[in-house]
């Protein structure tokens, strides 16, 4: 193999929209930065970062925390590297509250929402055995009040004690989201688990799981079986890994995955990757944080590890190997400082701030780098 330090630079650019959000997002982003900077000076990635202002930063400068030029600047680019936001604190969308993440999703359409959950150097799981399970999770329909109507809300007031939500779901988007789960599935472990409430919601998980089995259908060498939401929320505390891909609705799958990947260690190393035809956001699993934001204690590693996916997702629509693999080595230096317990931040019971942390990282890149 070639050396890649000093690579020269790749024959595409990829331009990089970066939202840093609100709460630790400036901090663990810029950690990240940091470690997308080392990577693309070792791999030669050709990388350029273009801050888009959104949250609460946005709401001060502009009156809005999403505005229509972030949106479009997100669309143009290449991929999106997007903080947590703190949007429970916004105003009401008349006074320029918008959700970024929510609606990224939808007007990017952004319908996969790949979320792994997996045991990371060595930190225990807390159901005894290490985990490697991904959840795919719809992220377009399913019981969000922003996403199930195209005009108006998907939860609305009839009188004043009253209130109602309507969930969507369609053959067209759990037929998709079926397709992302079994593709993954058949490069992975050969297992797809599909979650649903089907006994109760019978006639909308009715529709979810005649579209996933006619996907299953396509993918025999893929093993398939259906859980129940609560008992497979039992199940992976029992054991979450027996589990390989688990494929379900939008609003179960942001609850599993919460529960998964604290089960594998913790949420704080949980990357998530929202996906498209088009167009990809890297995203931690895990919210705006604001109860230690501005300390320097946050652990970044979820959103590096989700910006390693968004250089995974790229390099295999271009087939662009320095992607892949600057991905791969990103992946791999994060374990191997989470392997080492004085590397470790506060949350995992370590001493490091988000800062060194990113440095810690960046460096074992380097070193790794030089090995291959
Ligand atoms: P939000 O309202 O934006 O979802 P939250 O604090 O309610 O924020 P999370 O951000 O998911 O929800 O945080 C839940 C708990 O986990 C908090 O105590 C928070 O400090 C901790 N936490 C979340 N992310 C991290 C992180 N990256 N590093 C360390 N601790 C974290």
């Amino acid at each position: 193999m070639p050396p890649i330090e000093n690579a020269t630079a790749s024959p595409s650019p990829v331009r990089l929209v970066v939202m840093e959000g609100d709460g630790i997002g400036p901090e663990i982003t810029a950690a990240t930065l940091n470690v997308l900077a080392a990577a693309d000076r070792l791999f030669g990635l050709d990388l350029s970062f273009s801050p888009v202002a959104i949250g609460l930063a946005a709401l001060q400068s502009e009156g809005k925390t999403l505005s229509e030029r972030a949106i479009e600047a997100a669309g143009k680019a290449d991929g999106v590297i997007l903080g947590p936001v703190s949007h429970h604190e916004y105003p009401p969308l008349s006074q320029g509250g918008l959700n970024p993440s929510g609606e990224l999703r939808k007007r990017l359409d952004l319908f996969a929402n790949i979320r792994p959950a997996r045991s990371r150097g060595g930190f225990p799981a807390r159901c005894g055995s290490p985990v490697d399970l991904v959840i795919v999770r719809e992220n377009t329909e399913g019981f969000y009040a922003d996403r199930s109507m195209f005009l108006g809300s998907g939860e609305f007031m009839p009188t004043p004690d009253l209130a109602l939500s309507v969930r969507k779901v369609t053959r067209a988007g759990s037929t998709r989201i079926a397709e992302a789960a079994f593709a993954l599935a058949a490069r992975r472990r050969r297992k797809v688990t599909a979650v649903h409430k089907a006994n109760v919601l019978r006639v909308s998980d009715g529709l979810f799981l005649e579209s996933v089995r006619a996907v299953a259908s396509r993918f025999p060498a893929v093993a398939y079986e259906e859980r129940i939401i609560d008992a497979m929320a039992a199940l992976l505390v029992r054991d979450a890994s027996v589990f390989d891909v688990v494929v379900t609705s939008n609003m179960f799958g942001d609850i599993l995955s919460d529960l998964a990947g604290e089960i594998s260690g913790s949420l704080g190393l949980a990357a998530s990757l929202n996906a498209g035809t088009d167009h990809a956001v890297a995203q931690a699993q895990h919210g705006s944080a604001p109860d230690i934001a501005g300390r320097d204690r946050a652990n970044p590693a979820s959103l590096i590890g989700s910006a390693a996916m968004l250089l995974a997702w790229l390099g295999e629509r271009r087939s662009n190997e320095r992607l892949t693999k600057a991905a791969g080595a990103i992946d791999e230096a994060l374990e191997s400082v989470i392997a080492d317990p004085p590397s470790r931040t506060a949350d995992l019971g370590g001493p490091l701030g988000t800062k060194a942390f990113g440095e810690r990282v960046a460096a074992r890149l380097g070193g790794l780098s030089a090995r291959r």
